[in-house]
């Protein structure tokens, strides 16, 4: 199937309109027409090769909302015209004991990712969502459930997920007291669904600037990383840190906030952190972990639930040609609180 897109030709060229082919439809694959993708700061990493193993050209976007516009054979749950969804990953083993536990993003073999993995079938690497259409497997494919708004739901797919899942994970629910480092796209889904589970959150940013926000998505307390009294005083309050910080930093600062047995989850920086104090861990028994986005029957679960609860991100919508600018304001973490492209405004000539 012809389609087109918006690809980086390299880390140091902005994205540019590109013309490529999706495979044509297996069996079990759903075609989709892309309405929405949101915008994630790894499309940003993986555009400009951070993490060391970009190929291109690079069409990113895994946060896409979109429309069935043609079934193969043997799909079942979907038919044309459905509302569909489809975040960071696209095809895993399905044999494995993580595939079977529905954790598919820790297959044994490596999950296909959305964009960025390699693709035996049409060359290169697969495609991302910054695109007009997608074909995926059905086994990848989420439902949209009835009443939720498809233009601001596209960031579920990715921050929505990423924050849900490691939540789930540490059991967190009334009484729960959860902090966010990072109030980006994903942190400002971590403080929406941690509220909506019925959990005290304290959000952790660098400046003041973003404390209305916070406490009106839904936190309870705001603390600035660098004062240092305020730090302190809010010394083993929290049980589980959610830290979306997407560079290297330090984690150390963070680790006495934490209650006994309390863990930062480290959800953002990919590469290097600095050093862990073992003192930091030791005099209370904390962890440090990591958490890898969450399985498909997760995210429907994640998907019902911010539609049961009403719970969206807050988006800003921007046209396909608006996209470069858009990662400079990322970068600057100048986004309230995520982009989502219409992807109407993608013209056809590439
Ligand atoms: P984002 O929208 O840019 O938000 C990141 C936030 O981190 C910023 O808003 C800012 O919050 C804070 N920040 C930015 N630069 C910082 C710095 N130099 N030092 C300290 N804090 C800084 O990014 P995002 O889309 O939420 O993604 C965050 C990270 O998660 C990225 O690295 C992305 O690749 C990663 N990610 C991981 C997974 C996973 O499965 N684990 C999934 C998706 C994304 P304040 O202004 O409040 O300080
Ligand atoms: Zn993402």
């Amino acid at each position: 199937m012809k389609t087109v897109g918006y690809a980086a030709q390299s880390h140091k060229t902005p994205l540019a309109p590109h013309a490529f082919e999706r495979r044509g439809l297996h069996p079990n694959d759903v075609a989709i027409e892309i309405l929405y993708c949101g915008v994630c700061h790894s499309d940003l990493h993986m555009a400009r090769n951070d993490w060391g193993n970009s190929k291109y050209p690079l069409v990113p976007g895994h946060e896409i909302v979109g429309r069935v516009i043609e079934t193969g054979a043997d799909v079942e749950r979907f038919s044309s015209g459905d509302h569909v969804a489809v975040g960071c990953m696209v095809d895993s083993c399905q044999s494995c004991d993580q595939c079977h536990a529905g954790e598919e993003q820790y297959c044994r073999e490596g999950m296909v990712m959305t964009y960025g993995s390699p693709d035996p079938e049409m060359g290169g690497v697969t495609q991302g969502g910054y695109s007009r259409h997608v074909v995926v497997r059905e086994e990848f494919v989420l439902s949209m459930p009835e009443g939720l708004d498809l233009a601001r739901a596209a960031p579920l797919l990715c921050a929505g997920i990423t924050t849900y899942s490691p939540m789930r994970e540490w059991n967190v629910g009334p009484g729960s007291r959860v902090g966010v480092v990072g109030m980006g796209g994903l942190g400002h889904m971590a403080i929406k669904i941690a509220a909506g589970l019925g959990a005290h959150v304290t959000v952790i940013s660098r400046s003041a600037g973003k404390e209305a926000d916070a406490r009106e998505l839904g936190a309870d307390a705001f603390l600035i990383s660098a004062d240092e009294a305020a730090m302190k005083s809010a010394a083993a309050s929290m049980d589980v840190i959610i830290d979306t910080v997407p560079v290297k930093h330090d984690v150390t600062p963070y680790l006495p906030l934490l209650d006994i047995d309390g863990t930062v989850v480290i959800v953002g920086q990919v590469g290097p952190l600095g050093e862990v104090s073992g003192g930091g861990l030791i005099t209370g028994r904390r962890s440090v972990a990591g958490s890898l986005i969450g399985g498909i029957a997760q995210t429907q679960e994640m998907l019902d639930f911010c539609a049961r609860m009403n719970i969206l991100p807050e988006c800003e919508m921007i046209a396909m040609d608006e996209i470069n600018a858009a990662f400079d304001r990322m970068e600057r973490a100048d986004v309230r609180y995520r982009f989502v492209i219409d992807m109407s405004t993608l013209k056809d000539a590439a």
